[in-house]
């Protein structure tokens, strides 16, 4: 395992994505949020989706640099459309468009369609819990060959579609954020497994024959396998709406057969964002977190060294380590970002400053 500290990752995902055609605000936002993503623990939306983006680039399903093109205002509803544009950058831009517009309104719909992949949605979640705002982000992903087969089913016809949902921090309980996919497992981590050689978890993946397996190379083969929804029949419920209120809502479209598939990563996304403050008071509601959050944490652990949490508190947890220990990095997606940064251009001294921080052999304390 290599280790990185975020400056090391974040010059050299900049570098490539500059290197791939984003100009350097571009570049810096997107690198920003995959450093991020690393912090947080979730390595599947980190800087290892770097090399997939520099192939959707040359492909030309991904658009550097695209506009945020509005669609339609009618005061509390707010439609987007990204034209195939990063959707790290994009998504952000719009939900400060929602923020704005919710100050004035105190609800708001926001609709963002066609958007090349958008990375940690709890990321625009996070956005609107900094502005105070309690938000609700149910995504779909399409122009991508299905990933997740359906309850009952065991062939793929849907994807991982995240939802996020976010409450604004108390004086004593940071921000509350569910934010998940709504299979039991993201497709990254089925990377970052196969990546790692380790093997899934029983009862997550069926081979691209329909019968069941821990291998996580079934996903990246012909036929490709397919991940099981979370909770069974649940978690299926709730990514059916996540295809009907991003795909139908936006107007983007859902991932049923009849819409075109280029082969990249599109991502829909229906937001809505609702000022607490115009529903309640202010101190009554964070007394009100505050105490079921303490309720919540006063059963005993099973294991006392694993104390209850609450969602959103993992990733805190995960940045604090990091940030002190470093991001860890694998060598096959080493390789492959080194790669992607050969393919893109960048300078063999960028690429050599990433090697040398790679040869470190203990964990550096960032
Ligand atoms: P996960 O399973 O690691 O975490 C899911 C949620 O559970 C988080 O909110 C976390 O805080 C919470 N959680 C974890 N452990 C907990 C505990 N012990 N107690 C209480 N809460 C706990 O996340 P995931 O489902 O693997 O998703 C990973 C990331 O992938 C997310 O950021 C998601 O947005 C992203 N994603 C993006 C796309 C896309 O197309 N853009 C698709 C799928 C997933």
């Amino acid at each position: 395992m290599n280790y990185f500290d975020m400056q090391e990752l974040l010059d050299f995902s900049t570098a490539v994505l500059a290197a791939a055609g984003s100009t350097a605000a571009e570049a810096t936002v997107v690198a920003r949020h995959l450093v991020e993503a690393n912090l947080t623990g979730h390595d599947s939306h980190g800087v290892g989706m770097i090399p997939a983006y520099v192939r959707h680039v040359r492909a030309g399903t991904l658009q550097p640099n695209a506009a945020l093109e509005q669609v339609q205002d009618q005061g509390a509803i707010l439609t987007f459309d990204g034209q195939r544009g990063y959707g790290q950058r994009l998504a952000r831009e719009a939900i400060a468009a929602a923020v704005a517009r919710c100050r004035e309104t105190g609800l708001v719909f926001m609709g963002l369609r066609n958007c090349h992949h958008m990375g940690r949605i709890g990321s625009y979640g996070e956005q609107c819990t900094a502005a105070g705002l309690v938000s609700l982000h149910f995504v779909n992903v399409v122009d991508h060959r299905p990933v997740v087969a359906p309850f009952r089913g065991t062939a793929a016809r849907y994807s991982t579609n995240p939802i996020c949902l976010a409450m604004p921090a108390t004086a004593n309980t940071g921000a509350i954020l569910l934010d998940m996919a709504t299979s039991q497992t993201a497709l990254g981590k089925v990377r970052v497994a196969l990546n790692k050689g380790e093997q899934m978890a029983a009862g997550t993946l069926y081979d691209g024959f329909g019968k069941p397996t821990t291998d996580p190379a079934v996903m990246f083969a012909e036929p490709c396998g397919a991940i099981t929804p979370l909770g069974a029949y649940k978690g299926y419920g709730i990514a059916l709406f996540c295809e009907l209120l991003a795909g139908v809502l936006t107007g983007g479209g859902t991932i049923q057969p009849g819409n075109p598939q280029l082969g990249g990563i599109v991502n829909h996304m229906a937001s809505l964002l609702i000022d607490p403050q115009r529903l309640v008071e202010r101190q009554w509601m964070q007394d009100e977190i505050d105490a079921l959050v303490a309720h919540l944490k006063s059963s005993p652990a099973e294991d006392p060294a694993r104390p209850v949490l609450v969602a959103g508190e993992p990733e805190v947890l995960s940045r604090r380590e990091r940030m002190r220990s470093g991001i860890p990095v694998d060598d096959t997606t080493l390789a492959q970002l080194l790669d992607a940064g050969e393919m893109a251009g960048v300078s063999p001294a960028q690429a050599e400053a990433l090697r040398r921080g790679s040869s470190r052999s203990a964990k550096p304390v960032c």
